[in-house]
């Protein structure tokens, strides 16, 4: 697999991705879906560069015999450097905005959780976290709690969400994530899901979409083999 090249409003970010920042149980609705409560501080994880790919590239239905679960999520491009870095800080290093699917092996996912153990092999592997382009993020004309994110299956609106309905914001997570590890330009921070993660099937056609006060910011779309 070659590295995935990042791509901010059609141009070659000036970044290679290090890492991509994760953030679980973001919506209380997908928590309560999970069965699980919502946190009181963010609950992190690190998918690596590898598992990344171009959105438009085709998914797969299974991995190791494992069934393929998505997650849509906003994806944020980090700009500049931030370690322990202020709320504030953190808000003025982000320069783009996009989608990401956070691709989960499941059943693999409840086999590690219920072993206590880590489970980055159900969330790490090649290929699990499609990236769009990034649209740049423009602090004077948008807000974060104006981003609305949608998932279709086969046409069918299978994930709905609000940024403003987000546990933790989108800067908030950040500087939180920088006290835990020094974030780099090239990293993406995928913010959480909202309710309705499903399993894929070969053949689904999918499409997300970013917006931004009910107007579209960006679109993809892929396809399932
Ligand atoms: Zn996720």
């Amino acid at each position: 697999m070659t590295h995935h090249t990042l791509t901010l409003a059609g141009e070659v970010f000036d970044h290679p991705l290090q890492k991509i920042v994760c953030v679980g149980r973001n919506y209380a609705e997908h928590a309560k879906e999970m069965g699980s409560d919502v946190l009181e501080q963010p609950m992190l994880f690190i998918k690596p560069a590898t598992s990344a790919q171009p959105f438009s590239d085709a998914c797969m239905a299974s991995s190791r015999g494992y069934d393929v679960h998505y997650e849509l999520e906003l994806a944020v491009l980090v700009g500049a450097k931030l370690k322990e870095a202020s709320v504030e800080t953190a808000a003025a290093a982000i320069a783009g905005v996009g989608l990401g699917l956070d691709l989960t092996l499941r059943d693999l996912q409840r086999e590690l959780k219920a072993n206590g153990h880590p489970w980055e092999a159900a969330k790490g592997f090649d290929g699990s976290c499609p990236l769009s382009d990034f649209a740049k993020f423009d602090p004077s004309t948008m807000q974060f709690e104006h981003f609305a994110l949608t998932l279709k299956v086969n046409n069918e609106v299978r994930q709905h969400g609000k940024c403003s309905d987000m546990v933790f914001s989108v800067p908030d997570l950040l500087s939180y994530a920088s006290k835990m590890f020094t974030l780099m330009p090239g990293d993406v921070v995928l913010t959480g899901t909202p309710a309705g993660v499903g399993k894929f099937v070969t053949g689904d056609q999918i499409r997300g979409q970013l917006l931004h006060l009910g107007e579209q910011i960006l679109a993809v779309q892929s396809s399932v083999e």
